[in-house]
């Protein structure tokens, strides 16, 4: 068999759409799993849309995701190849110069909708005379045209549709080169596809209607075609296109609000690929070794968010503590400020994963969970350290023995915080929620927090001591 050699496309206009990133995997990992190559081209050929950082930005995701390329191309960068195929396919006829002005196509499309008619090109300048087409492409400026097909059909082979075929009545000249000389995606696209032995294209099912297209321009050529697979559509529960309106779509987005990339990329594979109708938890080895694209789905994948929250944290649940210390870590030096990070690294981070690993769904509570840390209990009134209590004696008497308590302990660890809180609640006749409860309000100014121990632990002895003094003065 052929060498397995596939490619992600990505056009640099944004940031990554978690769609794209899906492709990317998909193509990953049945490269990996044939032992072939996974090719990066960057498809740049829309100057208008490019955005600043655009390549960066799409490596970037890449990395995240741990999807490394055996190749990488830019397409800006091959402006010469597409002109040579533009010109040969020139020369025999299969394509021509239009020399239409915007004025005239508008003129066009307006006549055309006015009489109800599909607006397109109407092949103008399709049987132009070539001397005199040569002749005005030294003074004008002019775009390339495919000669698509008038009659007849275009047959196209889908790994997972079978044969599609497309009315080649409905087609019209498309552009192939434009005026400013770059080529449009559809012309460098297959050029590449062609010229990069790219054996499987897969790729997103918004590429279908073009897909005879790329068709004819294979045919055209005499050129041999790719395996073709298109990916099922992304699609927001409410079943529309997953967009903006349904919450965060780019991999940023996901990135910022603190989803791992493991969980993510686990998830994301099975937006229209299953191994079976149970196995739901995969690494990234054992995707490589049963990823099948025979068992790529037809039907659009829905795109579930509270799945996602699930999937999450049960990465993170499953997680080492040191693996997910480094997890925040990285989160926190990202997204906290600095002075909040700077804070932050007065503490052990492995203790601050010990603290808070079973309280995340996703590493943005770790934000929350974190934040006494760093911000000293505030009162608005008295009201709010006593709620806990039966009384406001009950809670002065609280206050004041667990600091004795606290101040007893000899070796400052989780389990004699804890040993010790236990028997002054017997000692005192309180209820954890009495004792355990106001803690845990003056010492991180939460009703929610990590357990009250390991909290006192990670502040330390002094700390602790401090703010429960602190309590007391307010009162
Ligand atoms: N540049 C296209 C995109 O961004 C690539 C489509 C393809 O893979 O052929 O979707």
């Amino acid at each position: 068999m052929k060498e397995v050699r596939v490619r992600y496309a990505p056009s640099p206009t944004g940031d990554p759409h978690i769609g794209n990133i899906r492709s990317a995997i998909f193509n990953w990992l049945f490269a990996k799993n044939k032992k072939g190559k996974f090719l990066v081209r960057i498809e740049d050929t829309d100057q208008a849309r490019l955005v600043e950082n655009g390549i960066q930005k799409q490596k970037d995701s890449l990395k995240w995701f741990g999807l490394d390329w055996d190749e990488i191309y830019i397409q800006s960068e091959r402006l010469k190849i597409y002109s040579k195929y533009a010109q040969q396919l020139l020369e025999e006829g299969s394509a021509y110069r239009c020399f239409a002005t915007q004025e005239e196509l508008d003129k066009l499309r307006e006549k055309q909708k006015k009489s109800g008619r599909i607006t397109r090109y109407d092949s103008r300048y399709r049987n132009y005379d070539p001397k005199l087409s040569k002749e005005r492409s030294k003074a004008e400026p002019y775009v390339i045209r495919f000669k698509s097909p008038q009659k007849g059909i275009t047959k196209c082979l889908d790994n997972i549709r079978g044969e599609i075929k497309f009315n080649n009545k409905e087609m019209d000249d498309f552009i192939i080169i434009k005026s400013d000389g770059y080529p449009t995606y559809h012309f460098a696209n297959v050029i590449d596809d062609y010229l990069m032995n790219i054996s499987h294209v897969m790729r997103a099912e918004e590429w279908l209607p073009s897909f005879p297209k790329h068709v004819n321009i294979y045919n055209s050529l005499n050129w041999e075609m790719p395996i073709f697979v298109h990916l099922p559509m992304i699609l927001a529960p409410d079943k529309t296109k997953l967009s903006k309106r349904h919450g965060a779509t780019s991999v940023e987005e996901f990135k910022q609000a603190g989803y791992l990339n493991s969980a993510m990329f686990n998830f994301l594979v099975l937006l229209g690929w299953a191994l079976d109708d149970k196995t739901e938890f995969f690494t990234v080895e054992e995707l490589i070794k049963v990823f099948d694209i025979n068992k790529i789905s037809k039907s659009p994948a829905i795109f579930n968010k509270e799945k996602l929250d699930w999937f999450n944290g049960r990465y993170i649940l499953n997680s080492k503590y040191d693996d997910f210390a480094k997890e925040i870590n990285n989160y926190f030096k990202q997204f906290l400020d600095i002075k909040k990070y700077k804070a932050i690294q007065n503490y052990n981070i492995n203790d601050i994963s010990i603290m808070i690993k079973e309280r995340c769904k996703t590493l943005n509570d770790a934000i929350m969970l974190t934040e006494f840390l760093y911000q000293k209990p505030k009162f608005k009134s008295k009201y709010e350290i006593q709620i806990m209590c039966d009384n406001p004696e009950q809670c002065q008497t609280i206050l004041t023995s667990s600091i004795e308590s606290l101040n007893d302990i000899q070796e400052f660890t989780i389990e004699n915080i804890e040993s010790i809180l236990k028997s002054l609640m017997t000692k005192l006749k309180v209820k954890p929620k009495n004792l355990l409860g106001t803690l845990r309000i003056i010492i991180t100014n939460q009703k929610i927090s990590p357990p009250i121990f390991n909290c006192l632990y990670i502040l330390g002895k002094k700390e602790s001591i401090k703010r429960i003094q602190f309590a007391i003065d307010y009162l």
